[in-house]
């Protein structure tokens, strides 16, 4: 075996091992799904793209809400902003577009092969229910489409949605980039949270010790950097069931 081969698998199995010993003690992770597990800023922004005229990449986005003050500044009206949000990010057609974060697609993808349950819990809309299960047997076939939560009616508040499931299944960790609803799961449950800010959002959470800040590298931290991050926080110390 040539030298190169055999030191890439050494360096590989040792990786596995402190990943191992970094979530050791979790049984269940809940995850958001849009920004997370699934890259659909990337159609989204090409759609808006579109209407602008202009050409951005994804590392353009400052934070949740970016594209609505773009279009503003393209000279949308209010309404025209608003409604170009909901044509793409409510479009099953659009987020059927969009591919996994590679970061997250290996960190779940181990902690399937680790045993750990999945779930995923989203804000999306109850009319996005297929579109969602579609791209989760895409591409995550590993978690099971009862452990997919989305709402079953409009009348459901998202955030407290996502609160009360993050509850429900006693779940050890939640990864999510909405930071209100970052605050609202780290004030109402005993999960970690794995909180990746966009960059306008960095910092704005210190204040809350169940929270771990992991920032974004071209969307979503490479799993290394991720599960070094969280070994070297305190996350052992809260969230243990
Ligand atoms: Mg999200």
């Amino acid at each position: 075996m040539a030298f190169e081969a055999k030191t890439y698998i050494i360096k590989q199995m040792k990786e596995r091992v402190r990943l191992k010993e970094c979530f050791s003690g979790v049984k269940v992770v809940d995850w958001d799904f849009d920004g997370v597990l699934i890259n659909s800023a990337k159609p989204v922004l090409e759609r808006q793209c579109e209407v602008w005229k202009e050409k951005y990449n994804l590392d353009a986005i400052k934070g949740w809400d970016w594209t609505y003050h773009m279009s503003l500044k393209y000279g949308l009206t209010q309404e025209e902003a608003i409604k170009l949000q909901n044509d793409t990010w409510m479009n099953s057609v659009v987020l059927s577009k969009s591919e996994p974060l590679f970061g997250a697609w290996a960190l779940s993808y181990r902690f399937y092969r680790m045993g750990i349950s999945q779930h995923i819990t989203t804000s999306r809309l109850p009319s996005l229910k297929e579109c969602t299960y579609d791209s989760v047997n895409r591409y995550y076939p590993w978690i099971p489409l009862e452990n997919v939560h989305v709402r079953d009616g409009t009348n459901i508040d998202k955030d407290q949605f996502k609160v009360d499931w993050v509850r429900r299944m006693f779940a050890n960790l939640h990864f999510e980039d909405n930071r209100i609803q970052a605050r609202l799961i780290a004030e109402n449950t005993s999960a970690t949270v794995i909180y990746l800010p966009y960059p306008d959002d960095k910092g704005s959470l210190k204040d809350l010790v169940n929270i771990i800040e992991v920032p974004r590298v071209s969307g979503f931290p490479n799993l290394w950097k991720a599960y070094q991050i969280i070994n070297e926080s305190n996350y052992r110390n809260v969230a243990q069931y």
